[in-house]
């Protein structure tokens, strides 16, 4: 209804917001009007050319949707006063130590990378971007920088069927607390097999303090356990003539930090071969990889099971990937 008043989400996200939540609160504070107009075209009862011939219900009905409405035109006026400047969200942008417009800026531009995080349910949408936590909900948007913030796992439902995936699922919720004061604290709610994708592109630390059990997806359960062994493993020199490595080619935001050497004890023909390649991969990816090659019905066999080096094809199992070292 509102979308060319509103503009585009992607292009302005505050400025888009800004105009939602006012257009929504606006659009709500006439919905008790609405009500008593409905009960008019119903009844005979309620004259509109006349209200004081009306019963005192519909009188009551029409004080509270006027001032309902009032209310509205009065918030959407404030807020929009110059330049929305005493819009709620740009004040809180305010309160980050500069103008609401500068810090509106970098989160656009942030807002417009694809690599940012995002995850839509129930009329909220959660949103990690490089610097930035972002939640959205009907009349609200929060928001709280990543090295201001600390983040901890409050509570898990779970569901039998969600009517969005139709599969049992489990809810996570995260409170998101920051030492800014004029941050409150908000809670992300989220499916839980968005939650290995979350971690990976906050920054800000995550607490799990009352251990709940969080049923990721299968691949990220496999990469856990994946690093875990590779942790485990012997690290791989880097020796000083060789030059730093370049950023893993499978996600280009961490530098590569796998390198791919035998040690496992195997022989024969189908067994780990040497692998030559210089380290191109990160170990997030290298996890992926490693999980897209197995056989997806058969879990249980992953952990000792072989792969192709991604570069060159010959196979290693989990004993032969290592970190480096520098
Ligand atoms: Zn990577
Ligand atoms: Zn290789
Ligand atoms: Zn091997």
């Amino acid at each position: 209804m509102f979308s060319s008043y509103l503009g585009s989400e992607d292009f302005d996200f505050i400025l888009y917001h800004v105009r939602r939540t006012t257009a929504t609160v606006l659009v709500h504070s006439f919905i008790p009007l609405g009500y008593y107009f409905g009960l008019a075209f119903a009844s005979e009862k309620v004259d509109l050319l006349d209200p004081a011939k009306s019963g005192q219900f519909a009188s009551i009905v029409l004080l509270i949707g006027l001032s309902s409405a009032f209310c509205g035109i009065l918030t959407a006026k404030l807020w929009s006063w110059n330049n929305w400047k005493h819009h709620p969200l740009c004040k809180a942008l305010a309160s980050h130590g500069r103008t609401w417009m500068e810090v509106a800026a970098q989160i656009n531009i942030e807002f417009r990378r694809i690599d940012k995080f995002y995850a839509v349910s129930g009329g909220c949408g959660v949103y990690v971007t490089d610097s930035w936590i972002l939640k959205t909900s009907t009349y609200q948007v929060y928001v709280s920088q990543q090295t201001d913030s600390h983040l901890s796992i409050a509570a898990s439902d779970q569901f039998a069927f969600s009517h969005e995936t139709n599969q049992p699922t489990q809810y996570i919720s995260i409170v998101v607390n920051s030492i800014n004061p004029a941050v409150k604290p908000f809670t992300l709610r989220l499916n839980s097999l968005d939650y290995g994708e979350l971690k990976d592109r906050l920054q800000a630390p995550l607490r799990n303090a009352r251990n709940i059990v969080i049923h990721q997806s299968l691949s990220d359960r496999f990469v856990d356990a994946f690093k875990e062994q590779v942790r485990a493993n012997g690290r791989y020199r880097l020796g000083s003539e060789m030059p730093d490595p370049e950023p893993c080619i499978g996600c280009m935001l961490t530098p590569a930090n796998i390198k791919l050497q035998k040690n496992c004890g195997s022989t024969g023909e189908n067994e780990c071969r040497g692998c030559f390649c210089r380290p191109m991969w990160c170990i997030d990816c290298m996890g992926k990889w490693f999980a897209s090659r197995q056989d997806q019905n058969d879990p249980l066999s992953w952990m000792s099971s072989l792969s192709p080096c991604p570069t060159c094809r010959s196979k290693f199992c989990m004993l032969d990937v290592c970190l480096i070292e520098n």
